[in-house]
């Protein structure tokens, strides 16, 4: 093992702004959930999305658990989802007591195929079991086609949920990641472009929504001075703290996007060129943030693994990762349906997720090309 500090696929990058936040919230002695920061980081958050109305959360996947829960998902409904994401995206429509069926992606997009997903309502809709929602994932920080999607569902009235959570900063025709469906969820987990150490964010344009979601995240408590109870909620709000670590994360997004596409950008000068080596596309209707850089790797043309890779990188303190494994592949889904597969499970098995710090040095970096080159032996 290397003695070198360890270089990680995603770490924070502090923008020199959370601390004077966090004062501010120490001085005013808001150090519990609720607190002006919150409402602050929302505003911030809305005013960036340009979606009106946000509640900020505990995670991600508390986002979406609430989302099902507004959408009313219940058990044995169908919830149609990206097979290639994060397990935090699929797992709320299991805590509703509702079952996923999974949605390969396209090739041109690594996104949700929107013409699979046809297939899928139309299946559904014959067999009399209308799809009670779709959560799409915005892959690796590009956003999906969501108006082809959306094109799909209007039809059917099935709402879009947008699992946002690796695309914030990110655009699709211009408008803000997110924006375009029911509802949206984003994350600020501590390897997530921007981060709060932990948090999340649920965003609408329907102001009742979310006000009803803040309600639920709070415990849903009804107004009386001892606390009353007509309904189950959850505590999943976010802490005033961890909103003030968002606020001046926020003010340093545009330039992680920048460095996040700068980076993907020496990634393709530097290997882009080589036998059996691809990177991730980006669909022209959009700006991906490149949360992290992907390649592609043909074991025979470049002569090596992925999985080579990754283990030569390991050795040297280096941290890359696969792609997602496929909702669809895992055991605890395998009595699930699914539409398609192939493209999800071939990017699986050739993809590998490089190191996309933002404040990666460069010689961290030529040593990651160095030590990537150095696996397809003398040929190159
Ligand atoms: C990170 C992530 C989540 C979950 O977010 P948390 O804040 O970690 O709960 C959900 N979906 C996707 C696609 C993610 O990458």
């Amino acid at each position: 093992m290397s003695t070198q500090n360890r270089i990680y696929l995603s770490p924070p990058h502090m923008g020199g702004k959370e601390l004077e936040f966090v004062q501010e919230a120490f001085a005013s002695n808001f150090i519990a959930p609720l607190g002006p920061m919150v409402t602050g980081f929302e505003n911030d958050f809305a005013a960036l999305s340009g979606i009106p109305h946000c509640a900020a959360l505990s995670s991600g996947t508390a986002a979406l658990h609430i989302a099902m829960r507004q959408l009313g998902i219940s058990a044995g409904d169908i919830v149609l989802a990206s097979s290639l994401t994060f397990i935090g995206s699929v797992s709320p429509i299991t805590f509703m007591g509702a079952e996923p069926v999974f949605i390969d992606s396209d090739h041109a997009t690594w996104n949700m195929d929107p013409n699979l997903l046809e297939d899928a309502v139309k299946d559904y809709c014959r067999k009399g079991k209308t799809p009670a929602a779709v959560v799409v994932t915005d892959l690796y920080g590009q956003c999906a086609d969501y108006d082809a999607l959306r094109s799909v569902l209007d039809r059917n009235g099935i709402p879009l949920v947008i699992d946002a959570a690796e695309s914030v900063g990110a655009t699709y025709k211009g408008r803000h990641a997110g924006k375009g469906g029911a509802c949206a969820a984003f994350s600020f987990n501590g390897n997530k472009i921007i981060t709060t150490s932990g948090g999340g964010l649920l965003a609408a344009e329907d102001e009742a929504f979310i006000t009803r979601s803040r309600w639920l995240s709070q415990q849903a408590r009804e107004t009386a001075p001892h606390y009353e109870h007509r309904e189950i909620g959850y505590n999943y709000r976010m802490s005033n703290i961890v909103a003030a670590i968002g606020r001046g994360q926020l003010i340093a997004l545009p330039e992680r996007v920048r460095q996040k596409r700068a980076l993907f950008d020496k990634y393709v000068a530097a290997l882009g060129n080589l036998p059996g080596i691809r990177f991730m596309p980006e669909a022209a209707y959009g700006e991906a943030n490149r949360w992290l850089t992907v390649m592609l790797v043909n074991e025979k043309e470049f002569c090596a693994s992925p999985e080579t890779i990754r283990l030569a990188l390991d050795r040297e303190n280096i941290e890359s990762r696969p792609v997602w494994k496929p909702m669809h592949m895992q055991p605890v889904f395998k009595d699930c349906d699914n539409y398609g597969g192939s493209v999800c499970e071939s990017l699986f098995a050739e993809g590998l997720c490089l190191p996309s710090g933002t404040a990666m040095t460069d010689a961290d970096f030529d040593r990651i090309i160095a030590l990537i080159k150095g696996c397809a032996g003398d040929r190159i």
